[in-house]
């Protein structure tokens, strides 16, 4: 079998979180388009329905929409167990559900930083540990992790300390579980983006007044498009990325490169 056909992803299934809209929702169209039969799973449960009805009429696959809070254990914990249910199975999962919170350390509350820390790395816990039990008793998977490249670097002029702080988490976090999980099949490697158009940059009333202001620090003077870590996702799900684990992926078009 060539190299192309082996990166295909027919037969897997998987799921996606935060994946109604965004990054989420363009790796799980290039999940489906590789030939995988997914869920999309979210808080805003009308849009997932509504993402996941136009990457089934656009791929073919098989994809359902879940409602589940990735903070809360019982309802991850029955999200993974309506994958199994409905899709027949688990081969991977992309956990990328987050959130940014920008404020001043000196001004954030303690209830802002908890929010942000259990959106961006408590929900990251669950995922990937309900998953893997279900994958090292079925003979093994792959999980994605989605950090950032602001777990490599402070980013500026906006304060953001525990979306930074958070995001370093999931990184060694995910290094951790490889590790564990090495020798039984389940892999673990994260993706760190840099600056995305999307609704947590483009709509933020924060955030979206500083795009200019990145633009003019990125090498490549925009910021990236969701479609493009579609790619990586799929490589990291299938079956020539087996010797891959415990790494982190910066697609960030250089930006943390000086
Ligand atoms: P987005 O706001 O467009 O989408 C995030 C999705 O997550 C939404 O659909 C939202 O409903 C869902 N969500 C939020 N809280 C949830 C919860 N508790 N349970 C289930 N779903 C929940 O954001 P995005 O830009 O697509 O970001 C996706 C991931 O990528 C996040 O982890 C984010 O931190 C990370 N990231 C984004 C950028 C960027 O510039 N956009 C850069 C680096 C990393």
């Amino acid at each position: 079998m060539g190299i192309i056909e082996m990166m295909r992803l027919d037969g897997k299934k998987g799921f996606v979180t935060g994946a109604a809209r965004g990054i989420g929702k363009c790796t799980a169209t290039a999940f489906a388009e590789a030939g995988a039969d997914l869920a999309i799973v979210d808080l805003d449960i009308a849009t997932a329905e509504q993402t996941a009805k136009e990457i089934a009429e656009a791929t073919g696959r098989k994809i359902i929409a879940i409602k589940c809070d990735v903070t809360n254990e019982a309802e991850v914990q029955a999200m993974v167990d309506e994958v199994v249910e409905k899709l027949g199975g688990l081969d991977f999962c992309h956990a990328n559900a987050g959130i940014c919170i920008n404020a001043a350390a000196d001004e954030m509350t303690f209830a802002q930083w908890r929010k942000n820390l259990s959106i961006n790395l408590d929900s990251v816990f669950l995922t990937d540990t309900i998953a893997a039990k279900y994958m090292l008793a079925h003979g093994g998977g792959s999980i994605i992790n989605t950090a950032s490249m602001s777990a490599h670097i402070v980013n500026v002029p906006q304060p953001q300390c525990a979306y930074n702080a958070s995001k370093a988490g999931v990184i060694q976090l995910t290094k951790s579980l490889a590790i564990e999980w090495a020798k039984r099949g389940v892999r673990v490697n994260s993706i760190s983006p840099g600056y995305i158009g999307t609704d947590l940059t483009l709509s933020s009333p924060t955030l979206q007044p500083l795009i200019a202001q990145w633009n003019a620090m990125a090498p490549m003077g925009r910021l990236g498009r969701p479609e493009e870590l579609g790619s990586i996702c799929v490589y990291l799900a299938g079956d020539t990325s087996t010797f891959t684990t415990g790494s982190d992926f910066i697609i960030d078009g250089a930006f943390t490169c000086f």
